[in-house]
C-alpha cells in the first residue's frame, strides 16, 4: 500500500533552461520535510534550448528527479498527461515550470489531501505580471465556459493542482486527445476543495502560450464540455425563421395599405448577415467533427524520445 513515494510533483517545460534549477531548490526546500517521499517527472516538451540537458543533470545528482523529453513539442496540455502516466507517487501535483505556481502552496494541498479530498485545485486571488488582454480574456473565458459547460468547472484555476490516488486512476483512464485538463479534472468529480494563492509574474524566459494557443486551448474546453455552440444554430435558425415569417406577414399586410419598396441596400445586408450566420453555423459544426476525426484516428496521445532513467519506452500507456 504505501509503496513509492507519497507526492510526486510533475513539471511541463518548453524552453525554461533558466526556471529548472530554481523551480527544483525551490520545490525541494517547501516540501523535503512535509512528505514521506518525493518525486520530481519533468516533461521536456521539445524544447529547443538547454532545457533537457538542464534536466538530465540535476537527474543525475538527485535520485529524487526523472524526466522524459518528447520526440517533439506536443503542447502544455498532453506534457501534463505524460508527467502524470510516469508519476509512481500516491498524489501528483501539476505545477508550471516559470515559478509562475508557487511551490510553497503544495503543503497546504497536501494537507488538504490528507484531510480526505482527492483534488486540490489552486485558485488564484490576484494575478501580476500578465496583461491587461490577457487578464481580460482568460476572465472572460472562463466565465463563458462555466455558463455553457455541462460541468462545473471552477474559476480562476490554471492546471496547478493536486490529484489523490481515485483522482489518479480516473485521470490515466481518459482517453481523449483533445485534453482540456482543467475540464477534465472536474468531470472527474470526487471530493474537490480549493487552496487559494497570489500567482506571481513569470520568473524567467517568455509565455509559451501566444493568443493561437490559448485560441486551441479555448476551443478545446468549449468543444469538450459544450454543446451549445452546435445548439446554437438550431436556435439561430428558429429565430431568423421566425423573423422572416413575421416580416412577410408585416409586409403583406403594408401592401394592401400602400406601396412599400424594398430597398436593394437592405437586400443585401440580409443576404451577407445570413451567410455570415450559416458559415459560422458550419465552422461550429467543422471544429467538432474535426475532433471527431482526431479521436477517431486514435494515434498515440505523445511520443517519448528519451527518459533520464534508461527507459526506452517510446508509446504512453494503453488507456
Ligand atoms: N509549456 C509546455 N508546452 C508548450 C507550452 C508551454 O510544456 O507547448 C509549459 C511551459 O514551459 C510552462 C507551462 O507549460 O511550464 C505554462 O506555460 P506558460 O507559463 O508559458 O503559460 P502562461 O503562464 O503564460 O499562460
Ligand atoms: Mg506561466
Amino acid at each position: 500500500m504505501t509503496e513509492g513515494p507519497e507526492l510526486s510533483v510533475v513539471i511541463p517545460a518548453m524552453n525554461e533552461e533558466d526556471n529548472v534549477q530554481a523551480m527544483h531548490d525551490r520545490l525541494t526546500a517547501a516540501l523535503e520535510d512535509v512528505v514521506d517521499g518525493l518525486e520530481i517527472v519533468w516533461v521536456d516538451d521539445g524544447s529547443s534550448d538547454s532545457t533537457w540537458r538542464k534536466i538530465t543533470e540535476l537527474a543525475a545528482g538527485d535520485p529524487r528527479v526523472r524526466g522524459l523529453s518528447f520526440s517533439r513539442n506536443f503542447g502544455h496540455q498532453t506534457a501534463v498527461t505524460a508527467g502524470v502516466d510516469a508519476a509512481r507517487g500516491r498524489a501528483v501535483v501539476i505545477i508550471d515550470a516559470d515559478l509562475q505556481d508557487p511551490p510553497e502552496v503544495i503543503p497546504e494541498m497536501v494537507a488538504k489531501w490528507r484531510e480526505g479530498y482527492e483534488v486540490v485545485f489552486g485558485q488564484r486571488t490576484q494575478r501580476d505580471g500578465e496583461t491587461i488582454f490577457k487578464r481580460f480574456t482568460s476572465a472572460a473565458f472562463y466565465r463563458t465556459l462555466r455558463t455553457l459547460a455541462h460541468i462545473e468547472i471552477p474559476l480562476d484555476t490554471g492546471d496547478f493542482r493536486l490529484m489523490g490516488p481515485k483522482a489518479l486512476a480516473a485521470f490515466r483512464a481518459m482517453p481523449e486527445h483533445n485534453r482540456f485538463v482543467r475540464g477534465m479534472v472536474s468531470w472527474i468529480g470526487f471530493p474537490q476543495t480549493a487552496v487559494r494563492f497570489h500567482r506571481k509574474p513569470r520568473a524567467k524566459g517568455e509565455t509559451k502560450y501566444p493568443i493561437k494557443t490559448m485560441l486551441k486551448l479555448a476551443l478545446s474546453g468549449f468543444t469538450s464540455f459544450s454543446f451549445v455552440p452546435l445548439r446554437a444554430a438550431t436556435w439561430l435558425g428558429l429565430g431568423v425563421a421566425s423573423f422572416a415569417l413575421l416580416y412577410l406577414v408585416l409586409r403583406t399586410a403594408l401592401a394592401l395599405f400602400g406601396a412599400v419598396v424594398f430597398g436593394s441596400a437592405g437586400l443585401v445586408a440580409s443576404i451577407f448577415f445570413l451567410a455570415g450566420v450559416q458559415l459560422l453555423a458550419i465552422g461550429a459544426l467543422g471544429e467538432y467533427v474535426a475532433r471527431i476525426f482526431e479521436e477517431a484516428v486514435r494515434r498515440p496521445l505523445y511520443l517519448v524520445k528519451e527518459h533520464t532513467d534508461g527507459d526506452t519506452t517510446v508509446i504512453p500507456p494503453a488507456r
